[in-house]
């Protein structure tokens, strides 16, 4: 039953331990899951323990799901004009980044920030100067700067702006990108039809972007392209055309990346949902069986 095409899954909880992880992407029949590490509401977390490292990696070797990206805590914001906000985000950010060197999960998914009121311009740099002042991450481990919505002046909306960002950090080598479609969408660019996926695309390259995209966020959205407010869907139900997923999931620059849900879990039980999105991207990524 070997399939090919990128690995998929949701992201999903760990309460428990972050060790129960592998289990629930296993019920979901999943290959790979994204998790957060610790309450997303918090500065910092329980540290963890060598147990904790050594238990994930066992879990993940019986059932074979990996876990690929930890999200980073929401309210990490570099970019903040608020001198304390930044020094306590760089902490955390140092936090997460030794969980996953810990737990040997390679990637690290952040939300850019917001500038405020300020122009989006002065948060670049702020953001930047964050990354540079952070320097390297642990070995194995690769920040990703998350596309926005754009929601509340964040930084991160559009292909340029993520092109700024990582040139003003100095294009460092463990910094890329991950894209959330949801994202993509909300902030304009209308990937459910062919010629907003070829600009997106061409922006993409215009901008060194698609080399450097290491993950996807696979999501439909609520509201219409180009609204700014961020408001994830079932793939499918929402206002992005299924073509988008296919299209993505299906794109010769993507088919080795991780690719993962972030889809509501408002079903019978948590896993209910993310099984039944994942079969409509399995769907969409098989190669049609009829036409030409
Ligand atoms: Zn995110
Ligand atoms: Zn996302």
């Amino acid at each position: 039953m070997s399939r090919k095409g990128p690995p998929l899954g949701a992201h999903v909880s760990v309460a428990g331990g972050v060790h129960t992880a592998p289990e629930r992407g296993r019920r979901i029949g999943a290959e790979v899951v994204q998790i957060f590490s610790k309450q997303n509401t918090r500065w910092m977390g329980k540290a963890l323990e060598e147990e904790d490292a050594r238990a994930l990696r066992e879990e993940s070797e019986r059932t074979g799901v990996r876990v690929a990206a930890i999200h980073c805590a929401y309210l990490i914001n570099l970019g903040s004009a608020t001198e304390t906000i930044r020094t306590r985000s760089l902490y955390a950010l140092e936090d997460e980044a030794s969980r996953a060197a810990m737990l040997g999960v390679p990637y690290l998914v952040m939300h850019p920030g917001s500038c405020g009121d300020d122009p989006a311009g002065e948060g670049i740099v702020r953001i930047a100067s964050a990354i540079r002042t952070f320097g390297k991450f642990p070995k194995g481990v690769t920040l990703l700067l998350e596309n926005t919505a754009g929601q509340g002046n964040s930084i991160g909306r559009t292909m340029g702006q993520l092109r700024e960002l990582l040139v003003a950090a100095g294009s460092p080598p463990d910094v890329a990108v991950c894209l959330d479609s949801a994202h993509l969408f909300e902030s304009g660019y209308d990937i459910g039809s062919a010629s907003g996926w070829d600009a997106l695309l061409s922006e993409m390259e215009e901008n060194g972007i698609l080399p450097l995209v290491r993950m996807w966020h696979l999501n439909d959205s609520k509201t219409p392209a180009g609204s700014r407010v961020d408001r994830h869907e079932h793939i499918g139900e929402g206002r992005i055309d299924v073509s988008a997923f296919r299209r993505i999931l299906t794109h010769g620059a993507f088919s080795a990346l991780p690719m993962v849900l972030e889809t509501p879990k408002d079903g019978d039980d948590e896993f209910e949902m993310d099984r039944r999105n994942l079969a409509v991207l399995r769907k969409l990524a098989a190669p049609p069986t009829k036409e030409r």
